[in-house]
């Protein structure tokens, strides 16, 4: 338990009489890139949104680092070193790249920090400030930080909000389909980043094709009707008839 960076026990989420999360008991290890796959409707996001407290859990509890964070608010888990994505892009786009990648960190950080009100000219500010270039720099975004995000293409907020996220330097990100939506080049290129990250901080990541994931895996947990059916490396999953019976039913669907 002390070495799992995130963990749930037997967390139950209902939504009036819909059982999303049906006790879930779930952990990942430190430094792992790890994927969460089931059919739609399986409850993925459900268990990102209990973990990363976007609502409290019906029952269970949750613990980041060996911590119950079960009552935590959402950005006090991001002060602990826990970012996500969401499964929609989620980014204002009247606001330029760079601002939406400030944005966050104001928010988020500005308290705990002691930044104040002119918190962008102090010597901590400045340190936020790399932060972000960064973020940008890592998702290869650096020439377009002052484009209004409206005029990017849906990959290049995808990536941003990617960026939003590295810019809080998370221990622990959550990524929901990330994936999702993209042409085969943006998928590359989503993938690259994704690997570039590998062994400095802990990545789950959500995505409906185990094929797109499968090379890039360390763990592989699937859930299907707010179940989790399988937590283990990915050959074993692949070989796992449960999974192939509820997840595999045609060739087209892996
Ligand atoms: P997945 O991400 O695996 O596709 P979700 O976690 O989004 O699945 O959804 C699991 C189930 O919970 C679905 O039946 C969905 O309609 C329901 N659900 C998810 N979020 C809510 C919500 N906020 N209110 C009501 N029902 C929800
Ligand atoms: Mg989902």
């Amino acid at each position: 338990m002390a070495s799992e960076i995130v963990s749930a026990r037997n967390l139950i989420k209902t939504f009036g009489g819909l059982t999303a999360v049906d006790g879930v008991s779930y952990s990942v290890e430190p430094g792992q890139v790890s994927g969460l796959i089931g059919p739609n409707g399986s409850g993925k996001t459900t268990l990102f949104n209990l973990l990363s407290g976007q609502f409290p859990p019906t029952a269970g509890s949750v613990f980041f680092e060996g911590r119950d964070i079960t009552d935590l608010a959402p950005f006090h888990r991001v002060q602990l070193g826990m970012a996500r994505t969401f499964q929609l892009v989620s980014v204002f786009s009247r606001l330029s790249v760079w601002e939406n990648l400030v944005l966050p960190i104001v928010r988020f950080k500005k308290k705990d920090q002691g930044l104040g009100r002119f918190y962008l000219k102090n010597k901590q500010g400045r340190g936020l400030f790399e932060d972000c270039e960064q973020a940008l720099d890592t998702v290869g975004m650096t020439s377009k930080a002052f484009v209004p995000t409206s005029e990017l293409s849906y990959g290049d907020k995808r990536l941003i909000e990617i960026a939003m996220a590295l810019a809080l330097k998370p221990k622990l990100l959550l990524l929901d389909e990330p994936l999702a939506g993209l042409s085969d080049h943006e998928i590359s290129e989503v993938m690259q980043i994704i690997r570039s990250l590998k062994g400095q901080l802990t990545l789950i990541l959500i995505e409906h094709k185990i094929s797109k994931i499968i090379d890039l895996v360390e763990s592989l947990c699937v859930m299907n009707e707010g179940r989790i059916i399988c937590q283990d490396r990915p050959d074993a999953v692949l070989a796992d008839p449960r999974v192939r019976e509820c997840y595999w039913g045609t060739e087209e669907s892996c």
